[in-house]
């Protein structure tokens, strides 16, 4: 079973696809190659609309469905013809309902599973883009070990009514810089363990050899910051409160964590190390760090908006680094994952394997996870945490109960793509999402606004839809992310 959704031109074998994962569909997740339906036009009468986009390739273009967020990708000198196929028409017709339905529940049908947990606001570093106030992360509350198990059984009794037997919920230790609760966090992840799947999120600078085999010993997910191939890029956005750099710190945590599969490690786009992504992704090879994400800097604070990169500048780097990594996977076999860009990927090719949760409409936060700060305090996305009017309850005062249904929720977990200028026509609409709405709310004065990356996110799926016509895709997807998924939909052209 090959994994293209390419219309390949006359005398070439070609098919087009749509992918779900079988464990999440069972029953539909066979090659189907199926008669073709009644006659209908494209972008007529109830035919398919099917809208022509340019991804800057030789050969291709694409054909994507907006609402359903079907693509193929059609030889240039056929576009016409494929438009005018009725047979084509009626197949993508035929499926149209079923591929509704799988983006509906992406989008309206998950519960939460998962907590980004914040059991401390201080934080030993002051990076120049962070989310939270410095005052906080300077002088903010610490959580007691008795309140962190309390509000971690709290979470346990919401999760056992909410989610099947078989699913255990995850909570991330995340910033500020959980590590300065280490001992809290560690008697946690034991007492909890058959319970809830563990991450935990650091800067990195606390970690030390004792930390990391507790983490590693016990399968914890870590992931780290760095954000340049050398001290002198990282330390520009990444220092303590007094000026100290972190990158030779971080670094030799790294070291410590080669050949641990459950690592990671976040670069911050700025425009402090736009011009270095390539030595970031050489760094982080060569250190074997499986994954990476690359995330341009979110500009929900002053601090974020100052070091923003330009739009175009950004995706050209961006892009630069992406296929360096492609690069090093053929010179050595071994992969670095660049998730940020593999789930963009993922949303192209699996629609509903995609992990990431900011690339779709409404985003992950409030309905997919939730975020919880120092003082029990309930957010929707950390990315909220210190923003006025998104705080949702408390779990120490009410728990989960009702925290969904409040207007702080209510107000991102409503956010659609569709009722967002520029965005409601947008033919890629559903594989960018329009990310983020902390970002549109800070940035722009308006959740109903588009956040930073527009252009970003256009060639990012550009370059996706490229490397799928290329055969290239699988060196950026990470090794066996197609065990549980299988074709729903088969057409081949003659
Ligand atoms: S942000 Fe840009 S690319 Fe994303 S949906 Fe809106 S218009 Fe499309
Ligand atoms: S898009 Fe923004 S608010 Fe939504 S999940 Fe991502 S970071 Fe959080």
């Amino acid at each position: 079973m090959t994994r293209r959704s390419v219309l390949r031109g006359p005398g070439v074998p070609g098919d087009f696809q749509r992918a779900s994962p079988d464990d999440r569909h069972p029953g539909v997740g066979k090659d189907t190659v199926r008669e073709p339906a009644a006659s209908l036009y494209a972008n007529s009468g109830d035919g398919p609309a099917l809208v022509p986009i340019d991804i800057g390739h030789d050969t291709y273009t694409a054909l994507v469905e907006p609402d359903t967020a079907f693509w193929s990708l059609v030889r240039k000198a056929r576009l016409a013809e494929v438009l005018a196929d009725p047979v084509f028409a009626g197949e993508v017709h035929e499926h149209g309902e079923a591929f509704a339905a799988e983006m509906d529940l992406l989008r309206f049908g998950l519960v939460a599973s998962a907590v980004y947990f914040n059991p401390t606001e201080r934080c030993n570093l002051n990076c120049t883009y962070c989310y939270l106030p410095e005052k906080t992360r300077r002088r903010g509350v610490r959580m007691s070990e008795a309140r962190l198990f309390e509000a971690l059984e709290i979470l346990l009794e919401h999760f056992h009514h909410a989610l099947p037997d078989e699913v255990r919920p995850q909570v991330i230790f995340h910033g500020a810089e959980p590590m300065h609760e280490r001992r809290a966090i560690f008697a946690a992840m034991d007492h909890f363990a058959d319970e809830i799947v563990f991450g935990v999120q650091t800067n990195g600078t606390l970690l030390d050899p004792e930390a990391i085999e507790f983490l590693a010993s016990r399968r914890i997910s870590v992931g780290l910051s760095l954000d340049g191939p050398l001290a002198e890029i990282t330390d520009r956005t990444r220092h303590t409160h007094g000026g100290h750099g972190t990158h030779e710190r971080v670094l030799g945590v790294l070291e410590l964590l080669r050949g641990y599969e459950h690592h990671a490690v976040i670069c911050t786009v700025t425009t402090e190390n736009l011009a270095h992504l390539v030595g970031v992704v050489e760094l982080l090879h060569g250190l074997e760090v499986p994954t990476c994400m690359l995330n341009p800097v979110r500009c929900t604070l002053p601090g974020g908006q100052a070091v923003r990169p330009p739009e175009d500048d950004l995706a050209g780097a961006y892009l630069a680094a992406l296929e360096r990594t492609e690069d090093l996977y053929r010179e050595t076999g071994r992969k670095l994952v660049v998730a940020n860009f593999a789930n963009i990927l993922l949303a192209v090719v699996a629609p509903t394997a995609r992990r990431l949760m900011c690339d779709i409409s409404p985003c992950g936060a409030g309905r997919c996870f939730f975020a919880v700060d120092a003082h029990g305090d309930l957010f929707p996305c950390s990315e909220f945490i210190g923003l006025s009017g998104f705080e949702g309850g408390n779990l120490f005062a009410g728990g989960l109960e009702g925290c969904f249904d409040t207007d702080a929720f209510r107000a991102v977990t409503a956010r659609r793509v569709e009722t967002i200028e520029r965005c409601r026509a947008c033919a890629i609409r559903h594989f960018c999402g329009a990310p983020c709405p902390a970002e549109a709310h800070e940035l722009r004065g308006d959740l109903a606004r588009r956040g930073a990356y527009c252009r970003f996110y256009e060639e990012q799926l550009r370059f996706a839809l490229r490397l799928i016509a290329d055969g290239r895709e699988h060196a950026y997807l990470a090794d066996g992310w197609d065990a549980a998924v299988s074709t729903v939909f088969a057409v081949a052209h003659p």
